[in-house]
C-alpha cells in the first residue's frame, strides 16, 4: 500500500511511538534558564536602554573581566601544536591532572596526586557525573537552601530523593547543623555546600567547615564541596578548602576554571577525592566514577592540553584585578540596596558573585510575588533580576554584581526607581 504522495513510501503511522518525558518537561521550573526565559518573556527592548543582566552570574562579556593573556595563550598554543586533536582518555590527559593536583595541594596539608582528579565539561559536568554516582534507588542527598538549582535538578532526574537543610541568614548563611542532622537517616548519601557560596555570596570560616566535616562523620555521610568560586573572596574571611578535612570525612570537590579564569565558555572543570585515608577507594567511589566516565563525552582535549601552562603562567595581578573588581562591585551592590525602599539585605557579600536579598511584600502596592516582581521589572526598566523561589527562597531575589561597575549602577537605579513608583505611599 502506497501513500497519497505516490513517493513509494508506507503511509505515515497513526501515531509516533514517543511521549515526552514528563519528569524532564517537569525540570524547565527547576533550571535557571527556564525561569530566567520566563522573567525575561515580557521584556521588549526599546533601543534607548541597554538590558542590565543581574540574573545570571557570567562576566566574562565585560572588557574589566576578560581573562589574562596567559590563558589565552595557553589554549591557542595548545591548539596550534596539533598535538591534542585526538580523544582524550576518560579521566582527563595526565599532565593536566597532574597540574590541578599541584594547583589544589598549595591550600591543603597534604599532596594530591594526578590520581585525585577526573575532568570534566565545567563544574556543570561534575555535577551531573556526582549525582549519576551517587544515585542508587532509595538514595536522598541533602541540600542548602537557598541552594544552586542545577544540584537539585541532576539529583532529581538522576531519581534521588531531595532533602533541605537551611542556611541562617542572620549567621552568615552558616548550615544549620541540627536541622542537617535532623535530615539526615540511612540512606543519605551526601550532603552540599557550595563555598564561596552561590546564591548568598558567603564565606565559610574554618571552624565552620570543621563542624560540618564532624558532623558529615557523625552521619556516614560524604561532603560535596563545591569550589567553583575558591579564591573569588573580598571581605575579611578567607577561602578554606573543605578538602583540609579530608581525613575527618572524605571530600568530593568540585572546581572549574570558569570563574576564577572568567572563561564559562571554556568548559573545564574537575572533580577531585580529597581523601587522605583512602576511604573512597575502599567503598567503590574511584571505580563508580571511572566507570561513569566511560560512558559519558570528555571536555575538549586542546583545552586539557593547555591546562598545565595555562595554570602556571597566569600571573597573581590577573586574579587580584578580578578580586578589587568583585570588591568595587560588591561595595557598590551594598552601598546602593541599602537605599532602596522595600529591599532588606542580610549581610555584606564577601565571595562569589551574588547576594541574596529579601523583599518586602507589605510595603509595596501591586507586586503579587517575588516571580511577579522580576518580570515587571524586566518589563518596565530592562533590570533582569533572578526571583528567589528559583534558588528555594521565596520572595528573596538574588542579585549579580559581576558586571561592569557602571551598568551596574545604572542596574540598581533603575530598581530603586522601580521600588518606589511600586511602593505604598507612606501615611
Ligand atoms: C557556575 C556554577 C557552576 C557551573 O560551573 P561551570 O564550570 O560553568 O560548569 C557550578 N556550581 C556553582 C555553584 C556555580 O555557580
Amino acid at each position: 500500500m502506497e501513500n497519497a504522495a505516490g513517493d513509494g513510501l508506507l503511509p505515515p503511522p497513526a501515531a509516533w511511538n514517543f511521549s515526552p518525558n514528563e519528569a524532564l518537561l517537569g525540570l524547565t521550573a527547576v533550571s535557571l534558564r527556564g525561569v530566567l526565559g520566563r522573567v525575561k518573556a515580557g521584556m521588549v527592548e526599546d533601543g534607548a536602554r541597554p538590558v542590565v543582566p543581574l540574573g545570571h552570574g557570567d562576566p566574562s562579556a565585560f572588557p574589566c573581566f576578560r581573562t589574562a593573556p596567559e590563558a589565552v595563550d595557553a589554549v591557542a598554543g595548545a591548539l596550534r601544536s596539533g598535538e591534542y586533536n585526538s580523544y582524550a582518555n576518560s579521566v582527563g590527559l595526565e599532565p593536566a591532572r597532574r597540574s590541578i593536583a599541584q594547583y589544589l595541594s598549595r591550600n591543603l596539608p597534604y599532596e594530591l596526586s594526578a590520581d585525585d582528579v577526573y575532568l570534566s565539561s565545567g563544574c556543570a559536568q561534575a555535577i551531573e557525573i556526582i549525582c549519576s554516582v551517587l544515585a542508587r534507588p532509595g538514595a536522598n542527598i541533602l541540600l542548602p537552601r537557598p541552594g544552586y538549582l542545577f544540584y537539585k535538578a541532576r539529583a532529581i532526574f538522576n531519581g534521588m530523593e531531595v532533602r533541605y537543610f537551611d542556611l541562617v541568614p542572620d549567621r552568615g548563611w552558616e548550615v544549620d547543623l541540627d536541622g542537617l542532622q535532623a535530615l539526615a537517616d540511612k540512606n543519605t548519601v551526601a550532603m552540599v555546600i557550595v563555598n564561596p557560596g552561590n546564591p548568598c555570596g558567603n564565606v565559610y570560616t574554618y571552624e565552620h567547615l570543621a563542624k560540618i566535616a564532624e558532623t558529615a562523620r557523625k552521619l556516614g555521610i560524604f561532603v560535596i564541596a563545591d569550589e567553583v568560586y575558591a579564591h573569588l573572596t573580598f571581605g575579611e574571611k578567607k577561602f578554606v578548602p573543605m578538602g583540609v578535612f579530608g581525613s575527618v570525612s572524605p571530600v568530593l570537590t568540585l572546581g572549574s576554571i570558569s570563574k576564577r579564569w572568567v572563561v564559562p565558555g571554556w568548559r573545564l572543570g574537575w572533580i577531585v577525592t580529597n581523601d587522605p585515608n583512602g576511604v573512597f577507594q575502599r567503598i567503590k567511589v574511584l571505580d563508580s566514577i571511572k566507570s561513569y566516565l566511560n560512558i559519558s563525552s570528555d571536555p575538549v582535549t586542546f583545552v586539557q592540553g593547555a591546562i598545565p601552562q595555562l595554570i602556571e603562567n597566569t600571573k597573581e595581578e590577573f586574579f587580584d584585578k578580578t578580586v578589587e573588581v568583585l570588591r568595587q562591585t560588591a561595595d557598590i551592590c551594598w552601598e546602593k540596596l541599602k537605599g532602596i525602599s522595600c529591599i532588606t539585605c542580610p549581610s555584606k557579600p564577601e565571595g562569589s558573585m551574588f547576594v541574596m536579598v529579601k523583599l518586602d511584600l507589605s510595603c509595596m502596592q501591586d507586586i503579587k510575588d517575588d516571580m511577579d516582581f522580576c518580570c515587571r521589572l524586566a518589563k518596565e526598566e530592562l533590570v533582569v533580576v533572578l526571583p528567589g523561589y528559583a534558588v528555594g527562597y521565596k520572595n528573596w531575589l538574588r542579585i549579580t554584581f559581576a558586571i561592569g561597575p557602571s551598568s551596574l549602577e545604572d542596574g540598581l537605579d533603575r530598581l530603586k526607581s522601580f521600588c518606589l513608583r511600586h511602593s505604598k505611599p507612606k501615611k
